[in-house]
């Protein structure tokens, strides 16, 4: 079980960046996000996206951020420009007996106690750059690229295409799937 915690959530400042925060997680094989500040908005994309293009992903918000990271039984990880190379961390953590994964993702400065409180700080890159781009690379090689085969089963699937978009409905004209 992979869960994404996003910390530091201002609602009119950071909407869309953490709605990608959210939407990354569920397609990128996350099963979860827990975001720190209560926002309906987004609890409202997400399950009206989930109800489209299927899955069951869940959304929390207004969490005790704190809570959820002391009481995680499983693996915690941060990601931070500051942390051990992604390469060495996600081998070291391969390697271990598969735990459910916690992982921490800021918008503006993250408080010391995270970087602590964390089994692993890591990088992607030592540059600064976006937590949307750092969870995308994270979740892609923490699972290996099988993302990708995760079937949603929604009410419409999307059919890879050259050219055009296809796209094909799984509700038949009585509504069931
Ligand atoms: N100045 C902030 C700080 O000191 O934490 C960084 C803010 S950055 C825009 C927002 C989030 O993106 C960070 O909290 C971190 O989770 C993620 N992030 C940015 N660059 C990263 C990198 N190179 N590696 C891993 N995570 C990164």
């Amino acid at each position: 079980m992979i869960a994404v915690l996003r910390l530091g959530h201002r609602p009119f400042r950071d909407k869309r960046i953490t709605t990608h925060v959210a939407l990354v997680s569920r397609a990128f094989g996350a099963d979860e996000i827990y975001i720190d500040t209560k926002d309906e908005g987004i609890e409202r994309t997400l399950t009206s996206l989930s109800q489209r293009f299927g899955g069951s992903f869940k959304v929390q918000t207004g969490v005790n951020a704190l809570n959820i990271v002391k009481n995680w039984s499983g693996v915690v990880v941060h990601l931070t420009m500051y942390g051990e190379t992604l390469s060495k961390a996600v081998d070291a953590i391969k390697k271990e007996a598969p735990r459910d994964l916690l992982v921490i993702v800021g918008a503006e400065k993250v408080p010391p106690q995270y970087y602590e409180l964390s089994d692993w700080n890591i990088s992607v890159g030592t540059q600064p750059h976006s937590e949307v781009a750092a969870l995308a690379v994270f979740l892609d090689r923490m699972t290996n690229g099988s993302w990708q085969e995760k079937q949603f089963n929604g009410e419409m699937t999307i059919i890879p295409s050259r050219q055009g978009k296809q796209v094909a409905s799984n509700v038949g004209s009585n509504g069931e799937r």
